[in-house]
């Protein structure tokens, strides 16, 4: 009798997942297992949203593994210990894992690689399960990463694409395996009020419905805020509920604008995991030096809390990061406004306002939150680091009639016209009226500082 156990890390499914296809091909009987590890939490990746997010992913997985005659084991633990009392109990000759790209993921996959060997049993690494292409197939002359997207893009397109994985049909999981109790959304405190549901069926139906309602139109509405005309499947494709693969290749087969458009958001995700990949240190660091640094101080730490409050008297900005506080989550345009604003228009460092996303976002994660923030912080990527977006002029371009801020900002549900935008615009009794707090700054004193700081005036 064979035995295989398969590490479930940020990967909660059943369908296309390379490490469950090997394990239960190769094997009598399969552990599918979760450590919930206190490391994690340790290093400040278990906000309560994507734990609530996260307790619905694994109660569905264990749902789905018992459909095949299987079932989730979750233990609790140091990941390493874990994974090895599992192996001498079963007498596994096999592990089977995801390739991770952060320093923890890789520091962690080193030490299981190194305890497993003692033991005897090999460790099975699968590339193709977090991202499309793996971080290191696709690689300029001369260089271990692509640092321009354009370029990448290209290269991440040609490549050709393996067609997704079925589920296994059946699973027998060892007998006296001893499990914790499966989390449950129920015992997370502290959740936004509505955080969308997680699992792999909510996922694979969000999906289905996607490409059938939403993808035709996506390049012309994908930055319609109040349209909310994006697939939203950023958190099932966080914590692998639902395969990029799969993604791109039913958007692929459907064809179109949309859907070349969307696969290129999916190619955005690719594209940062394997920045990440190359440079792990980007997590914190700046991933190219600006000159100037960042404004420090009691005004600087005032002007951060009224941004992460949505009181900072732009309207665009403080619907965005309300919207962000009461769903976890944030539309893309939103996440660049209020990311240029912090960083480049109050002048307050990236790592703050990383730092408050990956508080709140059920899709937060290392290499696209990290990432995404030096983008716009003008560190990152971006191959116009010194752009700053307006949030005035973004305002009337992507919620031209204001029902974005009206539904987030309710001190301006009354509002109509572009004073829902400028409200500050607004005199006499009409402005008296308003419990809406003045601009932090005006957007060209915004602009010189910043030009200042940077030593491009
Ligand atoms: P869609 O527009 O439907 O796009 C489809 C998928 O493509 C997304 O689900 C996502 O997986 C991927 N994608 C889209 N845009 C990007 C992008 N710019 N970078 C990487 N992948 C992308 N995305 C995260 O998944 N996690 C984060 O922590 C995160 N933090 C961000 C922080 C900032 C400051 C910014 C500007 C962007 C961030 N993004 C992050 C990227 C993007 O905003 C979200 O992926 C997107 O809004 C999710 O909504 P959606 O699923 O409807 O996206």
């Amino acid at each position: 009798m064979t035995v295989s156990v398969v590490l479930y890390t940020s990967d909660l499914r059943v369908h296309d997942h390379p490490p469950l296809r090997a394990a239960s091909q190769g094997a009598d009987e399969v552990v599918p297992l979760f450590v919930r590890d206190p490391a994690v939490d340790r290093a400040g990746f278990a906000a309560p949203n994507r734990l609530a997010f996260l307790a619905d992913c694994l109660q569905d997985l264990d749902r789905a593994l018992k459909e095949r005659g299987g079932r989730l084991v979750v233990r609790e633990g140091d990941t390493v210990s874990e994974v090895r009392a599992l192996v001498r109990q079963t007498e596994a000759d096999e592990v089977h894992v995801a390739a991770g790209v952060t320093a923890f993921a890789r520091s962690r996959e080193a030490r299981l690689r190194r305890a497993l060997e003692a033991d005897g049993c090999r460790l099975y690494v699968h590339d193709g399960v977090v991202t499309v292409v793996p971080p290191g197939d696709v690689l300029p002359q001369g260089s271990d990463h692509f640092a321009v997207f354009t370029p990448y893009h290209r290269r991440w397109a040609a490549v050709p694409l393996r067609a997704p994985f079925a589920a296994p049909r059946k699973l027998r999981v060892p007998s006296g395996v001893r499990s914790e109790r499966v989390p449950r959304r129920s015992a997370v405190a502290d959740v936004s009020p509505a955080l969308p549901e997680g699992g792999e069926s909510v996922g694979r139906k969000r999906l289905g419905s996607w490409l059938a309602d939403g993808l035709d139109t996506y390049e012309e509405r994908h930055d319609d805020l109040a349209g909310d005309a994006t697939s939203r499947l950023s958190p099932h494709l966080h914590f692998g509920a639902l395969s990029a693969t799969e993604a791109v290749h039913r958007a692929r087969g459907r064809g179109g604008a949309g859907a070349d458009a969307f696969v290129r958001q999916l190619c955005w995700r690719d594209f940062h995991h394997q920045v990440l990949a190359a440079r792990p240190e980007a997590a914190g660091a700046d991933y190219r030096s600006r000159p100037g640094g960042w404004r420090e101080g009691a005004d600087a730490e005032a002007d951060l809390a009224a941004w992460r409050e949505g009181r900072t008297g732009y309207p665009l900005v403080d619907a965005a990061m309300r919207q962000l506080a009461h769903e976890g989550w944030m539309h893309n345009r939103g996440r660049l406004i209020t990311a240029s604003f912090l960083t480049k228009t109050l002048c307050v460092d990236w790592r703050e306002g990383a730092r408050h996303f990956l508080g709140l976002l059920v899709d937060g994660d290392v290499a696209n939150n990290q990432l995404n923030w030096q983008w716009a912080a003008g560190t990152g990527t971006d191959t116009r680091p010194n752009r700053v977006l307006n949030p005035v002029a973004q305002a009337k371009r992507h919620d031209p009639d204001g029902s974005y801020v009206r539904r987030w900002v309710p001190e301006l549900a009354d509002l109509e016209g572009p004073a829902v935008h400028e409200p500050w615009r607004l005199t006499g009794l009409d402005r008296a009226a308003l419990d809406y707090p003045d601009p932090l700054i005006g957007l060209s004193d915004g602009l010189a500082r910043f030009r200042r700081l940077r030593g491009s005036a």
